[in-house]
């Protein structure tokens, strides 16, 4: 062959695999294209013309082109190309995800990468592009599922706590309430798994309404019928308010295929900056509320308080100082007078427990309570409190000094078969009137079905006056509270000591005196810190007030000073 053909053949070879290259080039799936340094088109294969829905021709027209960061539709992804290009240029191959979003193609997720070609002419940007739109969804909707939960769609414990990682920061308050539907596990039970599911939406879709109502405020579900609302700054400080509407939902009555159910719930909360350092501890203490609320029939609704999130080690100490000072008889009992408002009869006293801890020092009622309830020492204890209520005030009975003695009564004693008659056999031995003696029971567990029919009954007929405390937060029903042989509602101090600044608590109580007027019962106001208040209640009809503002607990001798002093200024008698 002459040197002539040679090169003709070459040339031939040089065409055919020019286009063989050029249709590599165009059948793969990758788009592939090149760049000159200012970022227009130099060539482009097949797959990128559809993915911009431009021609290659045009795109590589002398005088007309453009640089690709004005073609990809979205202004990331152009700074992302101008970044990449810098880098590349440089000398680093580059490597990164971005969305096309062309005029006249669709969308798409895209992993780029990118590295640099020197030739002659200058250097030139080579550019692999992948489609990753559905690989992209894929990890959306794994991620999705990995924190959201998938019947309720809610988003769950994971995003919560990442959630609550990233917030905080100066001037930042936070509120988490921690709910539990203490019914659904009966639900459950009683209805079947399907049921119960369509039940739990029912919650979801409640507490979304409810959520909607404020500003940064949202529902997570943490686990079968725990759910949790987290609210930041301005919604934090309406905590109280959500609750209340959480509350409210839950025991309204919903219908699930023909069937009537009540739930009820169990509330704990925390807020951030008053009871924890960092956000990402808001849940633990929520839930160490939530805990103390379920361990307490009468609580609908529990605060945080540091001593929750003692360790066990810690609790355990002071759940054996407990035990030690109800066996000492170290817990002393206090008396705080509760007065008539009309000049009708004597002043009356309620025994309120106190525990001087050695070296904690006062512990809160709510508190130690709380803990006997728990363990076991709630029986002992109140057997000590009525002791020492009784030992007090019988005298002052006897003598005509005070009408009566409240003494408050948890619900597990009314569990106690025998309640009654040691209760009867102490008073007998004091010789006073079991009538002079009242017991304070709370709302909810007066509304309870088991209290209806055991203990309350044979103490009322014992003789014993029966109270109904803290009235107002828990739910009764009317025609419950007409066949409860109660004398008195005691409206919860909640209501009271701020009822002149809020229209809602004072329509509370309000709506407390004429109801129990109606109902024939007396009224008493507890928690009442100033005159003002004091004078509204009186001019309400209200029959009874207590609170600090008349006086506050006191041991027996300060009591008995107070008694022979009462009509200083400022108190009222
Ligand atoms: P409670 O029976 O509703 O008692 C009234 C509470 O209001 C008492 O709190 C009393 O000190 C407080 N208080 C009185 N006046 C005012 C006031 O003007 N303003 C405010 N903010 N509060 C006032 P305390 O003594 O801390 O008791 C808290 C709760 O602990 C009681 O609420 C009762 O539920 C429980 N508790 C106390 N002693 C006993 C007991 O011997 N047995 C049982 N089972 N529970 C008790
Ligand atoms: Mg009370
Ligand atoms: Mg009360």
């Amino acid at each position: 062959m002459d040197e002539v053909s040679k090169g003709k053949q070459h040339d031939g070879d040089g065409e055919f695999y020019a286009r063989l290259l050029r249709a590599y080039f165009d059948s793969t799936n990758d788009a592939i294209f090149v760049l000159c340094n200012e970022l227009k088109f130099l060539s482009c294969n097949r797959r990128m013309e559809s993915w911009l829905g431009i021609a290659e021709d045009e795109l590589t027209r002398h005088n007309c082109r453009i640089p690709i960061t004005n073609l990809v539709g979205n202004t990331d992804t152009a700074a992302c190309f101008e970044r990449a290009a810098r880098d590349v240029l440089g000398g680093e191959s580059q490597r990164f995800e971005c969305l096309l979003e062309p005029d006249d193609a669709t969308p798409r997720w895209v992993e780029i990468n990118m590295t640099r070609v020197d030739v002659e002419a200058g250097d030139m940007v080579i550019a692999v592009a992948r489609d990753i739109t559905e690989r992209r969804a894929q990890m959306a909707r794994i991620l999705h599922q990995s924190t959201h939960d998938s019947l309720t769609g809610l988003p769950n414990r994971t995003s919560l706590q990442a959630f609550l990682e990233a917030q905080g920061g100066e001037g930042h308050t936070l509120a988490v309430l921690a709910i539990d539907v203490p019914r659904f596990r009966d639900v459950n039970e009683a209805l079947g798994h399907q049921l119960a599911d369509e039940v739990l939406k029912t919650i979801t879709a409640g507490l979304k309404d409810i959520v909607r109502q404020y500003r940064d405020t949202r529902v997570f579900r943490l686990a079968g019928d725990q759910f949790v609302i987290v609210s930041k700054d301005v919604a934090a400080r309406c905590w109280k308010e959500i609750t209340e509407s959480v509350q409210h939902w839950l025991i309204t009555p919903m219908e699930q295929s023909g069937i009537e159910l009540t739930l009820g719930s169990k509330i704990g909360v925390s807020l951030y900056p008053s009871h924890v350092s960092h956000p990402g501890e808001l849940v633990r203490a929520a839930e160490a509320a939530l805990h103390a609320a379920k361990q307490q029939a009468t609580t609908g609704v529990k605060m945080y308080y540091p001593e929750l999130l003692a360790s066990g080690g810690e609790r355990l100490a002071l759940l054996n100082d407990l035990r030690q000072a109800i066996e000492n008889e170290s817990l002393a009992v206090h008396l705080q007078p509760i007065a008539p408002l009309h000049g009708q009869g004597l002043m009356r006293l309620e025994a309120l427990a106190r525990w001087r801890h050695p070296e904690r020092g006062m512990v809160s009622p709510e508190h130690f309570i709380a803990l006997a309830e728990t363990n076991g020492l709630i029986l002992s204890l109140t057997w000590l409190v009525i002791k020492s209520a009784l030992e007090q005030a019988a005298p002052l009975i006897r003598n005509a000094r005070i009408e009566s003695v409240s003494i408050n009564l948890s619900p597990y004693c009314l569990l106690d078969a025998g309640f009654t008659v040691k209760f009867a056999e102490m008073i007998a031995r004091h010789g006073i009137e079991p009538s002079s003696v009242m017991l304070e029971i709370t709302e909810s567990i007066a509304m309870s079905e088991r209290m209806q029919k055991y203990t309350v009954m044979s103490l009322r007929e014992l003789g014993v006056e029966l109270s109904i405390d803290d009235f107002g937060t828990g739910h009764s029903s009317l025609s419950k509270l007409r066949q409860l042989p109660v004398t008195e509602l005691k409206i919860d101090r909640s209501f009271v000591t701020n009822m002149l600044n809020d229209e809602n608590d004072e329509a509370i109580v309000i709506a407390t005196i004429q109801l129990a007027h109606s109902l024939g019962l007396d009224v008493v106001a507890e928690g009442i810190e100033d005159a003002d208040v004091l004078q509204r209640l009186g001019e309400l009809g209200c029959d009874y007030a207590q609170g600090r503002y008349l006086c506050d607990a006191l041991s027996l001798d300060d009591l008995q000073d107070w008694l022979d002093n009462k009509h200083t200024p400022g108190r009222v008698a």
